[in-house]
């Protein structure tokens, strides 16, 4: 396929709901260095990326269900048919979703998709930890991550029998579509899963919990919630720096300033590329 066969691809977020109060050290490695001592709350956004190309409609997450919004204490929470539903689409139209990585907050929401059964891609290692290696610990357990109902989620996804077991290292690009890859970014998460997708507006990387807010790439900061190495954190900068140097950009996965950021397509609906 030559340069110019290569498809290109609609983006946009979809907000399902919103933390008005978020501890910063969560965002932050070591907390907002611009905050210095005085480390407050912050907001945090919660979004599903819709990825439209020629008759195709991907879901970068699943989000969350109404359950988990109220269990997580979730505000402004809207559901996958309301969201999906101001695009003219409903769940059934999703063929495929990409989960970045099994937390909640992107896992519990494949539910929704429970008859349409779309192709579900995912990292071996992130499915590894989330439903073996995070079980092992009681710290983890006791702060439900991951919890058992996310396991099982998990499991029932993959008894439906169309999940994807992406394999690389950290750093490796796996091509899912013509101009539609994955990136492995560990740091967040073991296997964390990004994904660049071309755009009229050149390659658009999404970096959903590798990088949480615009300020992370502003300041080169990396965010708090590492649970694997603070090195692969750094090194997503790095693989944003490689996919953007001609064009295109990087767009965090939990930024409250997005909506400021893209035009509005409808309420609560983003056009991203
Ligand atoms: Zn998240």
């Amino acid at each position: 396929m030559s340069e110019q066969d290569v498809p290109t691809y609609e983006v946009y977020a979809l907000q399902y709901g919103y933390h008005t109060f978020y501890p910063s050290y969560m965002f932050f490695w070591m907390g907002n260095p611009p905050l210095a001592g005085e480390q407050s709350l912050m907001p945090n956004a919660y979004y599903l990326w819709l990825i439209k190309g020629p008759d195709t409609n991907i879901l970068l997450d699943a989000g969350c269900t109404p359950e988990a919004a109220q269990a997580h204490q979730l505000e402004g929470y809207a559901d996958h048919e309301t969201l999906l539903g101001r695009l003219g689409l409903s769940a059934k139209d999703i063929d495929t979703v990409i989960l970045s990585h099994p937390d909640w907050d992107h896992l519990d929401g494949i539910s929704v998709f429970d008859e349409s059964m779309p192709e579900v891609y995912v990292h071996e290692a992130a499915y590894a930890w989330h439903l073996q290696v995070g079980r092992r610990y009681e710290l983890l357990r006791a702060v439900n991550m991951p919890s058992k109902e996310e396991v099982d989620k998990a499991l029932k996804v993959m008894d439906a029998g169309k999940l994807n077991l992406v394999k690389g290292e950290h750093g490796d690009t796996v091509e899912i579509r013509p101009g539609l890859s994955v990136i492995r970014t560990d740091g967040h998460y073991q296997g964390h899963l990004a994904v660049v997708v071309e755009t009229a507006e050149g390659p658009v990387f999404l970096a959903a919990d590798s990088v949480y807010l615009y300020g992370n790439l502003e300041l080169g900061w990396p965010i708090g919630l590492v649970r694997t190495s603070l090195t692969d954190a750094l090194d997503v900068f790095d693989m944003i720096k490689d996919v953007t140097a001609k064009g295109g950009f990087a767009v965090p996965g939990h930024d409250p300033q997005l909506p400021e950021k893209f035009p509005k397509v409808e309420e609560g609906v983003f056009r991203i590329a």
